[in-house]
């Protein structure tokens, strides 16, 4: 991608055949089917790319057990459709970004012979829908096993059913998704918000209004189509379109909680039942538990941060199953998102409501919506939406392109390419693994950077792999402007660790000033409001605060951190 700047000013006023409105997954992945397939397009994203449910999610490439357990209990064919869909992306998912995405096996713990036997036929039933994949089929543990592969598992279970799925990094994804998707001509651009839009005499969108977020200039871009891909706020947009259209989409809230518990295991734990009749996963994720969610209606407004009320419930929820219990102490971050789901009259909470999609098309307006859907199933769900982009162009329907499209990364990339990295490199094999798993064979253009100013080998936080020249490629390469666009979604290392993310706020500001010519007053005020923010969100959770180190601290590389 562009320096944002110039990204501005490629889209700034200009033409194209389609302007895809949300910089999510979705929109992420209209926007690069529709390059592909040769229309002109142009992406635009009110905040940051993956900036909210995108990087939200549990981060598991599958087809969903839970549902399969609805379409089961409730002869559900909606339920079994999406399962089966999910189950063939996941393959395209994992295969178009192997350095993003890998299997991961779940545990599900069995007390009774009637769990060995439950369990044990549906995930039967899943394997065989899922096809031969490549990845394990389900099997039963013993006792003994279940508990060497999970330590903390409490020990009066009978055995567990172990099965594959895949895990992702959902925001890396969504940003090399943007990536592969400019690199083939698109413009993608970030905090830009779509505000209202021009018409024709037929009443047809012709232009969106466009705000520039961070200096609040006003401008238009001109499109033939426009695809409204703005997740859990897509009603706001359609009614922009169309006033006239009533409501359908019901967010749900979902939070996820991460762990200091390295020595949890390196296998998932999948908890089968909570009190409200949901499931909670725990799962390693570059190396903390990653362990979640939540299920409740919200607004679409923004989450929030993630509450004390929220941590209590996940972790007294797993706890029922284990020996070794998980403690607040032991919670070094958070996160919260909204759920895109398409409401059902018939139903008024959220954990039943189908994670379907459906591509609406409003004949008055002429938006295209493409709403709910779940990430997994991202592709199919541009494919569709793209199919209806061509018919409203009128041009005829071309072969959609992306089921085998390696994402940018991708291109020669072998599980062994961090020990070529290492090697050729001379780098820690921690810092190869980090770099090859968040860049795939583009590492390179990294440690390219490093080779001609080598002081940004250094790392951006101890006991983290991410190099300082990250920061300064996510602003170069990736239209990062913030702190937290850098240290969330482009790094990582907010999600690591609060404290962590804290800590190496002054050193991302320093670097970030330098390639966006951020006056001091603005690098301190950067670095107030970061750390201003992870503070409210440690509050929220009600969980000990985080103590900033000074500039001067962080320089030396030592001082008071994390009381
Ligand atoms: C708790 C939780 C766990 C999940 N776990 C999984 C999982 O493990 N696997 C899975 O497959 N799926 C999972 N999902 C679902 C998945 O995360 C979502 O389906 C997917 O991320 C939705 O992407 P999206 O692009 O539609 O929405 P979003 O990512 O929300 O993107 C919409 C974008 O539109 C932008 N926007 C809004 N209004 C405007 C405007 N006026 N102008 C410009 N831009 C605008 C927003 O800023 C936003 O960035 C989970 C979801 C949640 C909440």
């Amino acid at each position: 991608m562009r320096f944002r700047a110039d990204a501005l000013q490629a889209v700034e006023d200009k033409a194209f055949d389609l302007c895809v409105i949300g910089g999510g997954a979705t929109g992420a992945g209209c926007a690069l089917d529709a390059q592909l397939r040769g229309i002109k397009t142009a992406l635009l994203e009110a905040g940051d790319f993956a900036g909210a449910t995108s990087s939200a999610s549990t981060k598991m490439v599958h087809g969903g057990v839970r549902y399969l357990e609805q379409a089961i209990a409730h002869l559900d064919l909606r339920q079994y459709r999406l399962v089966r869909h999910a189950l063939i992306e996941r393959r395209w998912m994992m295969q178009n970004a192997p350095f993003l995405t890998r299997p991961m096996r779940f545990l599900t713990p069995c007390f009774t012979v009637r769990d060995v036997i439950y369990y044990g036929v549906g995930l039967k039933i899943y394997d065989r829908i899922a096809g031969d994949g490549g990845f394990q089929p389900s099997c039963f543990l013993s006792r003994d096993e279940s508990l060497s592969r999970i330590p903390a598992l409490r020990g009066d279970l009978r055995g567990t059913l172990a099965y594959t799925d895949g895990q992702f990094d959902d925001a890396r994804y969504c940003l090399t998704l943007l990536e592969t998707f400019t690199a083939c001509g698109g413009e993608a651009l970030n905090y830009a918000r779509v505000l209202g839009f021009e018409r024709d005499r037929a009443g047809k969108l012709t232009e969106a209004h466009v705000e520039d977020q961070l200096s609040h200039r006003r401008f238009t871009v001109r499109a033939r189509v426009f695809v409204n891909a703005t997740g859990p706020f897509a009603d706001a947009v359609r009614q922009l379109a169309n006033p006239d259209l009533s409501h359908r989409m019901r967010p749900s809230r979902g939070v996820h909680l991460l762990l200091a518990r390295p020595d949890f295991a390196q296998d998932a734990l999948l908890v089968p039942r909570t009190d409200d009749g949901r499931v909670i996963f725990a799962i390693p994720w570059l190396g903390r538990l990653l362990v979640g969610t939540t299920d409740d209606l919200a607004e679409p407004n923004g989450p929030g941060p993630v509450t004390a009320h929220e941590v209590e419930y996940l972790l007294r929820h797993v706890n029922r199953y284990l020996r070794a219990p998980l403690c607040k102490d032991q919670v070094v971050s958070a996160f919260a998102g909204l759920r895109p789901l398409i409401g059902n009259p018939e139903r008024s909470d959220t954990k039943g409501l189908v994670r379907d999609h459906e591509v609406e098309v409003d004949p008055q307006s002429g938006l295209i919506s493409i709403l709910g859907g779940k990430w997994t199933t991202y592709r199919a769900m541009a494919e569709q939406t793209v199919d209806a982009v061509q018919q409203r162009l009128g041009v005829p329907r071309t072969p959609c392109q992306t089921s085998n499209h390696p994402l940018a990364g991708s291109a020669d990339y072998t599980p062994d390419f961090w020990e070529k990295l290492a090697a050729g490199y001379s780098l820690a094999p921690e810092t190869a693994r980090h770099l090859a798993g968040k860049f795939g064979t583009v590492s390179t253009a990294i440690l390219e950077l490093c080779r001609r100013s080598p002081e940004l080998a250094l790392p951006l936080a101890e006991g983290f792999g991410a190099l300082q020249a990250e920061v300064v490629y996510s602003v170069r390469h990736e239209m990062a402007v913030s702190l937290e666009d850098v240290l969330a979604r482009r790094i990582g290392l907010q999600w690591y660790g609060w404290k962590e993310a804290v800590e190496a706020a002054p050193t991302a500001a320093s670097l970030m000033a330098r390639e966006l010519g951020w006056q001091d007053s603005e690098k301190r005020a950067a670095i107030e409001c970061y750390t201003a923010r992870i503070h409210q969100m440690i509050a929220a959770a009600g969980l000990k605060p985080a103590k900033a180190r000074s500039e001067k601290e962080a320089a030396d590389g030592g001082g008071p951190a994390w009381p």
